[in-house]
């Protein structure tokens, strides 16, 4: 399985940053590399973005409606994201889960109308610090998964992410053993809920990737890519990571 590395903007990038986006398609094109390049910009970008990765890399957004349209004022839809120029869309990332008050009901309905709107989803699960250190790290991914991930997903295209929060932004990474005792635990869950069909799902790790850990952390049993915020800002850093998930 050709891993994905996948960034994840989240409320960062004007006009400016698209250089990144530049500097990024310029390096894949240049190296071929054999990995999956996508990179989740704000909405306000989606559409530059697109033009800059010029289909070098995949542009993708960072959260949708679960609605098809009608009265929700501020939000996007599916369909407009990919009017817009994404491809995919990260649906139930933690902030948002933790920010917003997003359940696992509603995150399985944004992941069935991004699919209806045309677009792939990456499903974000991931336990808290405490619930790791109270020993119910796996109950929860389980539950996520239970909650988040329909039944029906259609398996091309459409991945997991596991991205412990005590991980996400602190540099604080877990060991490689729990990386991986977590990722197959995860392949156990999805192919208990979705049937044997899901051993093909990418389950992507994130949680401070960086190009000096990149290597070890893509090399684990069941992790098929990596799901990347601050390193994904920087060119340097992100072309970094995808030269790491090559070796
Ligand atoms: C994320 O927000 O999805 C993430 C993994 O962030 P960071 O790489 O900065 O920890």
């Amino acid at each position: 399985m050709q891993p994905l590395i996948a960034g994840n903007w989240k409320m960062n990038g004007l006009g400016a940053q698209l250089s990144v986006i530049e500097a990024v398609a310029a390096r894949v094109v240049a190296e071929a590399p054999a990995v999956d390049v996508l990179l989740c910009v704000p909405a306000t970008l989606l559409w530059r973005a697109a033009a800059s990765a010029a289909g070098r890399i995949v542009i993708g957004a960072e959260d949708c409606s679960a609605d098809i349209a009608g009265p929700h004022t501020g939000d996007i839809s599916a369909a407009m994201l990919k009017d817009a120029g994404a491809a995919v869309v990260i649906v139930g990332h933690s902030e948002r889960r933790q920010h917003h008050g997003e359940t696992d009901a509603l995150v399985a309905s944004k992941a069935r109308a991004a699919w209806r709107g045309g677009l792939k989803s990456i499903i974000c699960i991931g336990e808290t610090a405490s619930q790791r250190k109270d020993g119910a790290a796996q109950s929860v991914c389980a539950a996520q998964i239970e909650g988040s991930v329909p039944v029906d997903m259609p398996l091309t295209g459409n991945e997991v992410a596991y991205e412990p929060l005590w991980a996400i932004g602190t540099g604080d990474v877990p060991t490689s053993q729990q990386i991986e005792e977590m990722h197959q635990h995860i392949r156990r869950c999805l192919i208990a809920r979705l049937g044997v069909r899901a051993a093909s799902i990418r389950i992507l790790y994130g949680g401070s990737v960086k190009p000096a850990n990149a290597r070890e952390i893509l090399a684990l049993d069941e992790v098929g890519g990596a799901l990347v915020g601050g390193a994904s800002l920087a060119a340097a850093d992100f072309n970094g990571i995808i030269r790491e998930a090559t070796h």
